[in-house]
């Protein structure tokens, strides 16, 4: 590859399926590998959330679009997994471009399975998800010395686009300081009431980050207590943090400007240890 730096670049060979992540908005975001990929392709499958930007890196490759169209449901999985099988047949060399990181909540270890039992050979891209990245440009450390050793990535929907009833949320409330929830604004209500009844406080902070690393990204802070009603005032693609990780966004927020030095009230500790 001409202008990207010097290395053993993997070759892009017909078909072959690469499921590549193309991170959570900003195309700056995307991997090396990534690009390299995109230049390559012959074809790219993507989905809704990919900003339509990162697609013009890619200007020989035919466009297959796999997302909601003018309100009509999304093509079936199994649909754009058999399509995947197809275009690779073909022997093309099929980029299959999804938000975020592939693997997480993206449905593309159901895709790749289905690629591999059809004898469709594959490489994994991993790209920086929106519960880690899209918080990072809100100035939202997912991990903090003094608040969190761990951290719960939890879905909002189930399967069947439902609230994932089955999931423990006792345990979820209690397992992490921090709780990030992918697709989770449907059903914001429910899970804030889960979360409560299973001990969290009312007054716990909660940012909720809307269109993360786009030009369009909107960051609301409030409290768990509120989370219903400042849910229901924003429209998807957005991540939920829970927890109080959330407060050093006061110091963070790298692109509004820092509006309180000691959030936490922890830097006389912090700086001697
Ligand atoms: N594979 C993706 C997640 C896909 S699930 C990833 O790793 O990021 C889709 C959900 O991801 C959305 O409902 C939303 O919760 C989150 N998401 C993806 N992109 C986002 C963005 N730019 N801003 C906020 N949330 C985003």
């Amino acid at each position: 590859m001409t202008d990207l730096p010097s290395f053993d670049w993997p070759e892009f060979l017909p078909g072959w399926v690469w499921l590549v992540g193309a991170g959570p908005g900003d195309p700056g975001l995307l991997t090396l590998h990534a690009l390299h990929a995109l230049r390559q392709a012959d074809v790219v499958v993507y989905d809704a959330l990919v900003e339509p930007r990162i697609l013009d890196w890619a200007p020989g490759a035919e466009r297959v679009y796999a997302g909601k169209r003018g309100g009509k449901p999304s093509p079936s999985q199994r649909d754009i997994s058999l399509r995947l099988v197809e275009l690779a047949r073909e022997g093309k060399r099929v980029l299959r471009l999804k938000g975020g990181d592939p693997f997480v909540f993206g449905r593309g270890g159901e895709e790749g399975q289905t690629l591999v039992e059809h004898g469709v050979p594959i490489r994994i891209v991993p790209g920086i998800s929106a519960g880690i990245g899209g918080l990072a440009y809100a100035g939202i450390p997912v991990t903090h010395r003094d608040v969190n050793q761990s951290v719960t990535f939890v879905t909002g929907h189930d399967q069947t686009g439902q609230t994932p009833s089955s999931l423990d949320w006792r345990a979820i409330a209690r397992a992490s300081e921090v709780i990030v929830i992918y697709m989770g604004l449907k059903h914001a209500a429910q899970i804030a009431g889960e979360l409560m009844a299973a001990g969290r406080g009312a007054s716990e902070p909660v940012a909720i980050v809307t269109d993360a690393t786009t030009p369009r990204q909107a960051v609301v802070e409030t409290i768990l207590g509120s989370l219903p009603e400042e849910a229901a005032k924003v429209e998807p693609p957005a991540i939920i943090c829970i927890g109080r990780n959330v407060l050093l966004r006061q110091v963070l927020d790298w692109r509004e400007g820092v509006r309180r030095l000691d959030p936490l009230g922890t830097r006389g500790r912090i700086e001697s240890a």
